[in-house]
């Protein structure tokens, strides 16, 4: 695996403040059922960090000490991590929005069968990987089968009410399968529909773009196939101005398996600090954050390319 913090800590990235935290995005440990090309996490089933239930109780008293609007459950599969339910039950008696970001696969696993009527109880809106409506693509990315079992999943969660009932929300997030910038988010999301709907009888809520980012697994490959230089080339070129102004880390932080706060998921794999002194969830306040220097890289431009990219799609 390259390094890749070297190639993108030098950077002319202009500088961005925080302004109101909304969303904690927690990372529940690295450990996956499987091990995608494209994953910048470096997750897989060999990955043992997992947060333990004392970190995981310090970030439920941030959440309602500082009134939290969501909580987004991240991984790995953040669902392995065995205080999963318990957390959300934690966060649920205090109404905070609960969002899992959900590989789709995790359900098909042993001792996770109860799992989708957890998700309806709590409300739980689902974010799910499905990098393209065609077979050998996912296949090719995720691992093979997971087109298939993913399909299968999608229609339980259909028939269980996901992407049908107002409340109970299934969004799909899209990621290019190589080095190139996502196509429009609103045409792209017309297709997935209408290929979905015609060819398995799916339904779901919004179809999420995000764009690479040229770190970790994927940034490696980047650099293995002599690719990396030129895929910064297109992010930089591609900057907006106003995608800028929309980065997801102004009104997000987010939160590693031990505790430690960074502005983004990206800068907690690249472990760039959050700026200022406080680091770890017990001596954070929403007002500290507030109007903080958030830590930029090279990978920063993947949020501003062309329309911009977020954990939720587009930003312009
Ligand atoms: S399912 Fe998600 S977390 Fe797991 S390896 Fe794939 S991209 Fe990474
Ligand atoms: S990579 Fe992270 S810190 Fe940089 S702009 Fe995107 S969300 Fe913000």
């Amino acid at each position: 695996m390259h390094k890749i913090y070297p190639l993108i800590k030098n950077t002319n990235f202009p500088s961005i403040r925080r302004s109101c935290l909304k969303t904690i995005q927690v990372n529940l440990g690295y450990k996956c059922n499987q091990s995608c090309l494209h994953c910048h996490v470096n997750a897989g089933p060999k990955r043992r960090e997992m947060m333990d239930k004392k970190t995981i109780d310090n970030v439920i008293d941030f959440a309602i000490n500082n009134k939290i609007e969501s909580v987004d459950l991240t991984g790995g599969a953040p669902e392995i991590n065995k205080y999963f339910k318990y957390m959300v039950n934690e966060l649920r008696k205090h109404d905070i929005h609960i969002i899992d970001r959900c590989n789709l696969t995790i359900l098909n696993e042993d001792g996770m069968e109860d799992l989708p009527s957890f998700f309806v109880k709590h409300k739980i809106e689902i974010i799910a990987s499905l990098p393209c409506y065609i077979k050998k693509n996912v296949d090719r990315q995720r691992g093979k089968g997971v087109f298939d079992e993913s399909i299968n999943i999608l229609r339980l969660l259909n028939n269980i009410g996901y992407g049908v009932e107002k409340d109970l929300i299934l969004n799909l997030v899209y990621n290019p399968q190589g080095p190139v910038l996502p196509p429009s988010q609103i045409e792209l999301e017309k297709e997935y529909k209408s290929y979905l709907r015609k060819s398995f009888d799916i339904e779901f809520n919004n179809l999420f773009t995000i764009t690479n980012m040229p770190i970790n697994r994927f940034g490696s490959t980047l650099v293995s196939q002599d690719k990396f230089k030129s895929y910064m080339t297109l992010l930089k070129s591609s900057f907006s101005e106003k995608a800028k102004e929309n980065v997801m880390c102004k009104e997000l932080i987010s939160i590693d398996y031990n505790g430690n706060v960074f502005d983004c998921d990206f800068n907690q794999m690249l472990k760039m600090n959050l700026s200022g002194k406080e680091t770890h969830i017990t001596k954070m306040t929403k007002k500290y954050l507030h109007n903080r220097e958030i830590s930029t890289g090279d990978h920063c431009y993947g949020c501003t390319a062309g329309s911009g990219s977020s954990c939720g799609g587009t930003t312009i």
